[in-house]
């Protein structure tokens, strides 16, 4: 059933392209959603930072004052979301629905991860490791029809081997952050995920999402993970958006 689902969107996908010819995002230039010159001129963000408090930290690891209130224990994220490609490429991910747009993700993802070579730094190998998507509300993904962070992390997954595990349940139907004030973000995430049964704490947990804002997302996920046993808890996300 599911390789026929798979047969069924390539060709859709296939018949789309031939009636709508892939454009790059950045160029227009015709044949992909990026063609590999937009791709290479993203800009990484190369200065490590505690992504709570927006302070320089080594290895982006949460600094001391901010770990007093969470249990992350680093956020890695790859780009800035000032940069016009990185909102299309996200947008049109979550909003034109289209789903080749996380393997582009991911390419963006991995360059940041091997430059910075993190995944060898924190002994973050497949064995050990498992990515977590940040969940959707199930409302939200009939409606959608994916998660996002799920098809990024899935493709992580590709690349890395590292097994992605759905673990976390989005419990309330979170109007969405992007209007709301920083305390009023945390307010509309607190206790909004709670764990699936079925998950092994001993592995080194790392949440994936598209944007971080205040990283109040990333914190009540990882305070429902914590809670569950997990003792090492990361993010990494494509962009840092202003709050
Ligand atoms: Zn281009
Ligand atoms: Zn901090």
């Amino acid at each position: 059933m599911k390789n026929f689902k798979n047969e069924l969107k390539k060709f859709k996908e296939f018949v789309l392209d031939l009636i709508f010819p892939k454009e790059c995002i950045g160029c227009a230039k015709e044949g992909d959603y990026l063609c590999q010159q937009c791709l290479s001129q993203i800009e990484l963000i190369k200065e490590f930072y505690c992504a709570l408090c927006k302070k320089p930290s080594p290895w982006g690891k949460i600094c001391e004052s901010c770990a007093a209130e969470t249990k992350i224990a680093a956020i890695w994220v790859a780009t800035d979301y000032n940069q016009k490609v990185i909102q299309e490429l996200i947008h049109q991910l979550k909003y034109g629905y289209i789903e080749e747009i996380s393997a582009i993700l991911r390419e963006i993802l991995l360059k940041y991860l091997n430059l910075n070579n993190i995944l060898t730094e924190f002994s973050l190998e497949k064995t050990k490791a498992i990515f977590i998507p940040v969940p959707l509300h199930k409302k939200r993904l009939l409606l959608r029809g994916f998660n996002q962070s799920e098809l990024i992390a899935l493709q992580l997954k590709e690349a890395t081997g590292i097994e992605v595990s759905n673990i976390i349940e989005r419990i309330k139907n979170t109007q969405t952050q992007i209007n709301l004030k920083r305390s009023e973000r945390q307010q509309n995430v607190k206790e909004a995920f709670c764990l699936k049964s079925n998950f092994d704490n001993t592995k080194k947990a790392i949440l994936i999402d598209d944007v971080i804002t205040t990283g109040s997302t990333l914190k009540e996920c990882a305070q429902a993970l914590y809670q569950a046993g997990f003792t090492e808890i990361y993010g990494l996300v494509i962009a840092q958006r202003e709050d």
